[in-house]
């Protein structure tokens, strides 16, 4: 098989792995444009510095040990295989970077023979990348659950970015789907990771010269729904994962029905608005200060599909509202529906010079669709004639695109971050 037909099956076999911030896009060149958004290949990720990086993204085989079922590299599965040898991907890594094809790598793996195999088999990649080409560019690779510590740490010391994969929410989940990994074999070696980081960041104050060691972060990948696992239980695991192991991100996968078993469920189509609750709740997590068990609870253990979770939490504590944008400190600002981290500080920094009304906001360029019904300006409310939940919730979701709610869209059908509807 030549390196064509490898990168053609790998590439492929590597698109279920969002964990790069990656592409998911099948958009072809049309005649006189320029560029293509392909579905696999290459995917983007982004510096501490906000620019937007290319990568080579692929898996190294996809021969695989283990049977997890709701994968498709499964042993069990009847698909075409291949393996890059080491050097065929530093080859690939540098000739596309020479071309100007690709910045960096992302590079993922099966298991062959045996998780410290893959592993160093990962470690002559990154080493000949970094010693013997000399490569600077980004790179981000996996970290297989049950790998020694020793060959972790110095595959550390090549990369930018490592990240484990939990994949399933749960220890039944992975006893039920996946039953050769454990909560242990996944967690350890993420630990260890976060105090590798902590410790050469310290060596790093006191000696210029000191190994940088996974400078990027860590970071893995859920999957939604192909367990049982509410949401309250995987948003719970990702605030643990910030909160205890430093995790740059945790990135979440709708569930794509590519094998069948009687432990999955049976889905029309992977659940990529739940995803996308996921994203938004987990951005509340990160910048606006929320803690799972605010928006979520025993009662409520699922985000409702239809209002993204900053509404449905200010709905839900409607008590509170409305507050008066004059007033009110910069917490309690993005707080509110609508209002996000720029517009909270704009606030802030513009009533300092005089109280603020409503053509004030506007002019400072508020987005008030859903703000409100939950502020006052001068004490004068611009909502409805009262706050009745009820009422705003259905003003709410009224003002979204109601196609979105007639059906379930395909993973590549969905418009992602920029879809109006998902506006925090
Ligand atoms: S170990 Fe990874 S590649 Fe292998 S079957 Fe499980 S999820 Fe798939």
């Amino acid at each position: 098989m030549d390196v064509l037909d490898k990168l053609r099956i790998l590439s492929d076999a590597a698109k279920y792995d969002v964990s790069c911030s990656s592409s998911g896009s099948g958009r072809k060149n049309k005649k006189g444009g320029i560029g293509s958004a392909s579905i696999n290949g290459i995917c983007h990720s982004w510096s501490d510095d906000g620019r937007c990086i290319s990568l080579l993204k692929i898996l190294m085989t996809n021969y695989c040990i283990y049977d997890c079922a709701y994968c498709v590299n499964r042993s069990s599965n009847d698909l075409e295989r291949a393996t890059l040898t080491p050097d065929e991907i530093v080859d690939l890594t540098i000739n596309f970077y020479r071309r100007n094809y690709i910045e960096g790598l992302f590079l993922s793996s099966a298991i062959i023979k045996s998780p410290n195999h893959t592993m160093e088999l990962i470690l002559n990649v990154v080493k000949r990348l970094r010693e013997v080409e000399g490569f600077n560019g980004y790179i981000h690779t996996k970290a297989i659950p049950h790998a020694d510590k020793r060959i972790i740490d110095e595959i550390g010391l090549y990369v930018d970015r490592m990240s484990i994969n939990i994949e399933l929410p749960s220890e039944n989940g992975l006893k039920l789907l996946a039953p050769n990994k454990t909560k242990k074999s996944i967690l350890t070696p993420m630990g260890n990771i976060r105090n590798r980081i902590v410790e050469t960041r310290e060596e790093k104050k006191k000696f210029k010269y000191a190994n940088s060691f996974v400078p990027g972060g860590q970071s893995t990948q859920l999957i939604v729904g192909a367990t049982e696992d509410n949401d309250l239980k995987i948003l719970k695991l990702s605030e643990g994962l910030y909160d205890g192991y430093n995790l740059k991100r945790v990135y979440y996968s709708a569930y794509v029905p590519v094998a069948k078993s009687p432990n999955l469920p049976v889905l029309d189509s992977p659940p990529v608005i739940r995803e996308n609750r996921l994203y938004q709740a987990d951005w509340l997590l990160r910048f606006y200060k929320f803690k799972a068990d605010e928006l979520l609870d025993e009662n409520m253990p699922n985000f409702d599909l239809s209002l993204d979770p900053k509404c449905n939490w200010a709905l839900r504590n409607i008590g509170i509202f409305p507050v008066e944008i004059n007033r009110a400190d910069y917490n309690t600002l993005l707080r509110v529906p609508g209002i996000g981290v720029k517009s909270a500080r704009r606030i802030v920094a513009a009533r300092k010079f005089g109280p603020l009304n409503y053509d004030n906001l506007k002019k400072l360029n508020i987005v008030l669709k859903r703000a409100k019904y939950f502020i006052t300006c001068n004490g004068k409310y611009y909502g409805m004639s009262s706050m009745n939940p009820e009422k705003i919730r259905k003003k709410l979701i009224y003002g979204l695109d109601r196609n979105i709610f007639e059906k379930q869209l395909s993973l590549w059908e969905m418009g992602g971050f920029n879809d109006k509807s998902l506006h925090i």
